[in-house]
């Protein structure tokens, strides 16, 4: 009898999005015609821009043609691509080059299968609440997790510290869903705690491209020490409206050596084996998106976001809930009004006013108590559901 990975069994059940789904439907079943307000929703809700669609056109026709067809790409990311993304960071400073690029299909996808490259028995670190998929792709892999709660005090924002040490440490900033984001000394704590540990940090900047305050690192590579203990995984899903189009891109550093083993070759030597690379026509939609053109007009449609974002913050504000995030990210984290718990808010908020979040408890069981805004939907619900949130939670 062929024996599954009996790990999967350990999975905790992945019911946050499934809950929130039947909660709406049985409302909007016992309130027919009723308009909901949207604000839980991860994925972005604007087209592509122009630059990007252009590029996606002269791809496809490109494939009409037998001298400009393109078959197998390489597998860790066309020249062109690694180039310039390899390019963007040297203009932010920061110097990669560009065969520390690789070119993916998205950071979830680089999230799961970076982990062939440590010890099956290796731990993972993932502070909570967190991005469900960090716990899921270890426990499936049978690894132990520890478990590093963040709390209000300090902002989401936790220190290193001895609990926190494992092989493995997950780090997101700008965080989901928290909206948190570290400052370089902050940050720069968390590459010294590696360093001295032998660890390495799995860095999530998913959401580097929403940070707005000068100061603050969109890579962790901006830190002193970072090549020899940081791998970055990036996407172009929330920065580019790349969600269904599927691309990103992960650095790992030709420094990053454990046990006399380089990382960087050993995922060259991963992705020649696992993946016959990205598709050419969707590597040339994420080289436009580095051009000038691409930047300008994608900035166009973060600054979208980001005035949902202000009209939640000015509303949270107005109405004295505490939050963070929202400034330099695209989610907000609030605590729920008068001590309720993140499910009994939901409820509250879907009954009330008809605006649909989510709870905080989904993340990880500290997140009780706290519930998540996206900014990533229609500006018009968005300003609507601000007033209504307002005007509900300053009466209370
Ligand atoms: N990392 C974080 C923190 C996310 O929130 C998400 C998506 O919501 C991802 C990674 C996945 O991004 P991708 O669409 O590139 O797979």
């Amino acid at each position: 009898m062929t024996r599954p990975n009996t790990h999967y069994a350990d999975l905790q059940d992945s019911y946050l999005f499934r809950r929130i789904a039947q909660k709406t439907a049985r409302f909007e079943q016992e309130h027919p015609g009723t308009h909901l307000y949207r604000m839980g929703i991860g994925d972005v809700s604007l087209p592509l821009c122009d630059a990007v669609i252009r590029a996606l056109h002269e791809a496809v026709d490109d494939q009409a043609h037998a001298d400009r067809f393109h078959g197998y790409m390489p597998e860790c990311g066309a020249p062109f691509l690694r180039e310039t993304i390899a390019a963007h960071y040297g203009s932010r400073g920061v110097s990669v080059d560009a065969d520390e690029v690789f070119v993916s299909s998205g950071a979830s996808d680089e999230l799961g299968d970076i982990l062939d490259l440590f010890d099956p028995s290796s731990s993972a670190m993932v502070i909570e609440p967190a991005y469900p998929a960090y716990v899921d792709a270890n426990v499936m892999a049978g690894r132990p997790v520890v478990h590093v709660p963040a709390c209000e005090e300090e902002g989401f924002l936790p220190r290193p510290c001895e609990s926190a040490r494992a092989d493995v440490l997950y780090l997101c900033s700008p965080n989901n869903p928290t909206g948190a984001v570290y400052g370089k000394a902050q940050l720069q704590e968390w590459v010294d705690f590696a360093n001295d540990c032998g660890s390495v940090i799995l860095f999530d900047a998913a959401y580097e491209a929403f940070i707005e305050d000068e100061e603050l690192p969109h890579s962790i590579f901006e830190l002193e020490g970072a090549r020899t203990c940081a791998i970055e995984i990036c996407s172009l899903s929330k920065t580019a409206g790349f969600t269904g189009t599927r691309l990103g891109y992960t650095i790992i550093p030709r420094e990053l050596v454990r046990c006399g083993m380089s990382l960087h070759d050993m995922w060259v030597r991963n992705r020649t084996t696992k993946t016959n690379g990205v598709s050419y026509i969707i590597q040339r939609a994420g080289a436009a998106v580095f051009t000038p053109e691409g930047q300008q007009q994608i900035r166009e449609g973060i600054a979208v976001y980001k005035r949902n974002a202000q009209v939640l913050m000015r509303a949270l504000g107005a109405a004295g809930i505490w939050y963070c995030g929202g400034r330099n990210a695209p989610y907000l984290w609030l605590r729920c009004a008068g001590g309720m718990g993140s499910w009994e808010f939901f409820d509250y908020l879907l009954r009330e006013i008809q605006v649909v979040g989510t709870p905080g408890e989904g993340f990880g069981s500290c997140g009780e108590g706290y519930f998540r805004l996206s900014t990533f939907g229609d500006p018009q619900d968005t300003i609507e559901a601000a007033r209504r949130l307002e005007c509900l939670l300053t009466q209370r």
